[in-house]
């Protein structure tokens, strides 16, 4: 591993390799803060832009900043809304920023660099990862080439926008050419960032591609620099990614699935909708403290997920964000445990994404 094993950020150090669960809009889905707290959850990652539009910034800067609003006492990370070009949300994408169109309200949002800065700066996360032109898998080299030069414009007014305890972060562009990655990794890396997520990948591609954009542009950021990949966040992908130097992760993966009926165990996912289960008075996984695990048999939350009871999706994502606790602790700490566990995973159907405002 390449990087600093911890993360110094303003509301204490967090070890990497780590992983962020998803809380779009602050909260996470499903779940109250105060058991996230309990958890022992140390960051989270939620949207820019959506929190602009719901709870909006005049909230947010009276309870100085998202931890006020939420009640989360560990870190917030917070994207700048890039990636939503993948998605419906945008309009239309300009020289000088991006505009969004939020799904709910029809609310329209125009961010530039500055903008972006200045709401991040607002919701005072402990990480902002600058604003980025993420075309879609599939685009010309054309638009490839021109997302590099945009995003290192965006970069070079975004990096110099400073808040108190705030670290940013860079993002290196380039899609699926690599050297067009070495060119967005060398110009990225010119400025004055305190981290690097890699992005435009994991959006559609062969793992081949994915790997291979890796295996260039990775060498070529500082060792000193934690790199973040987002919107991935399986075991598998953790454990393989985190051994290339990978630091930070992202993903709805244990969230979503939770709430379709998927939990995950040491010795892999366990699809509770399976009728096996109809009669199966052991915990999801023995040997876990969770609250799910202490006071719930499979059958039970069988039947909760059958009656379509709201308590199913809490009791599941509690597990799940249990497991994802436990699991990086051996991603950190006995990488040998980690890969066995890893290897039980195989691919689940639910897509992956760092947007949980979907599903
Ligand atoms: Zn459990």
């Amino acid at each position: 591993m390449q990087f600093d094993s911890e993360l110094d950020l303003s509301r204490g150090k967090v070890e990497l390799p780590i992983f962020l669960p998803v809380a779009t809009r602050g909260f996470v889905k499903a779940v109250p803060m105060q058991k996230i707290n309990d958890i022992g959850i140390k960051a989270l990652i939620s949207n820019s832009v959506h929190l602009t539009v719901s709870p909006g910034l005049e909230i947010l800067e009276k309870t100085k900043g998202i931890n006020g609003y939420t009640g989360f006492k560990g870190s917030y990370f917070t994207d700048s809304g890039g990636f939503q070009i993948l998605r419906e949300e945008l309009v239309k994408i300009e020289k000088d920023g991006i505009l969004f169109r939020d799904r709910k309200s029809g609310k329209k949002v125009k961010v530039t660099p500055e903008i972006s800065s200045e709401i991040q700066g607002k919701i005072r996360s402990d990480v902002a990862m600058m604003l980025d032109d993420c075309p879609p898998y599939g685009a010309e080299e054309t638009r490839y080439s021109l997302s590099v030069k945009r995003t290192f414009e965006w970069g070079k007014i975004f990096s110099t926008m400073k808040v108190p305890n705030q670290k940013r972060f860079g993002i290196i562009q380039g899609g699926f050419d690599a050297d067009l990655r070495r060119e967005s990794a060398r110009l990225m890396s010119s400025l004055e960032f305190d981290g690097f997520a890699i992005g435009g990948l994991k959006i559609g591609e062969p793992k081949e591609l994915t790997d291979m954009v890796l295996n260039k542009t990775l060498p070529l950021i500082p060792k000193e620099f934690p790199i973040y990949l987002m919107g991935v966040g399986d075991p598998l992908s953790i454990v393989e990614y985190s051994d290339a130097g990978i630091g930070v992760f992202d993903s709805t993966y244990p969230t979503r699935n939770a709430r379709h009926g998927f939990v995950l165990t040491n010795e892999g996912s366990i699809n509770l909708k399976n009728a096996k289960h109809s009669i199966d008075f052991e915990p999801i996984e023995n040997g876990c403290s969770c609250e799910t695990c202490t006071y719930y048999s499979k059958t039970k939350l069988r039947e909760l997920y059958k009656n379509e009871d709201p308590s199913f999706q809490y009791l599941a994502t509690v597990h799940n964000l249990d497991f994802m606790q436990r699991f990086m602790e051996s991603v950190r700490n006995d990488r040998e445990k980690a890969r066995e566990i890893a290897k039980k995973f195989s691919k689940l159907n639910y897509s992956e994404s760092h947007n949980d405002n979907i599903g």
